[in-house]
């Protein structure tokens, strides 16, 4: 589903982000992405839709490159999911919102209608089609912006601290929402009980590069690694 094979990535202003990653992801695989604050997460997933990287960018969606032609394809097959939903809800309405992607995919008025409110379904806000984005609370506010993505079926969904902000209610509601749904999903989060209860493979970030990739249970039981990377085991809050 993904195939990355040596991401270098500096910003304009030198800043070095990304030193050689690597990574494959298999369909159907949910994948958790931890590690500090600017370790890379952030720049990763914004390589794989193609918002950063371009057609030299040794990234591939579904066997397909970044190349100019396909990044309308592989826009609608990757659901980047912002950490902050204000970035990505900019319609008046909840409907215009999760309607907007399949719009623009040329889809008939009828078609855009049916997915943006399967879309909404999927996230349990079916009825607020016509609710005011901005008035809605933040919990409420990430699940809209999941199913602006939804609405365009992707592959893949890929998600920044999905429960970053979240009170206990509406971080638990999420975690119930994102078990459900079905794609594969990569989902960068300092969430480690989030990790530990949905996610079978972890990856590990630190300054740039791929430190750990492996099983949840056996990455969080190392210590040191997780030491050494300025994480937590969940288990060391009982400790
Ligand atoms: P993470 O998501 O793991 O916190 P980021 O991908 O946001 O990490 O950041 C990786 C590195 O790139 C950090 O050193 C950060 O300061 C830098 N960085 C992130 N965004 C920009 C930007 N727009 N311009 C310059 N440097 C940036």
């Amino acid at each position: 589903m993904v195939q990355i094979d040596g991401l270098t990535f500096a910003y304009p202003d030198g800043q070095q982000a990304l030193r050689g990653v690597t990574l494959r992801i298999a369909p159907g695989e949910k994948v958790a992405l931890v590690g500090p604050n600017g370790a890379g997460k952030s720049t990763l997933m914004l390589h794989l839709n193609g918002i950063l990287g371009g057609a030299t960018s040794p990234v591939r969606v579904c066997d397909r490159s970044l190349s100019k032609e396909q990044l309308p394809l592989i826009r609608g097959m990757v659901g980047l999911v912002f950490q902050n939903p204000d970035d990505q809800l900019f319609s008046p309405t909840v409907l215009e919102d999760v309607a907007f992607g399949p719009l623009h995919q040329g889809l008939p008025e009828a078609e855009v209608r049916r997915r943006a409110q399967w879309a909404l379904e999927q996230v349990g806000l079916g009825g607020f089609e016509s609710r005011l984005s901005h008035h809605l609370s933040l919990g409420q506010k990430k699940r809209v912006a999941i199913a602006t993505v939804l609405s365009m079926r992707p592959e893949i969904l890929v998600l920044d601290e999905p429960t970053a902000g979240l009170d206990p209610r509406g971080r638990r509601q999420f975690i119930g929402l994102l078990r459900d749904l079905p794609q594969t999903m990569l989902v960068s989060t300092h969430d480690m009980w989030l990790v530990a209860e949905l996610f079978p493979r972890m990856v590990i970030m630190d300054e740039g590069r791929v430190v750990a990739d492996g099983a949840t249970a056996d990455l969080l039981a190392d210590r040191a690694l997780l030491e050494a990377h300025g994480l937590e085991s969940p288990a060391a809050y009982y400790a």
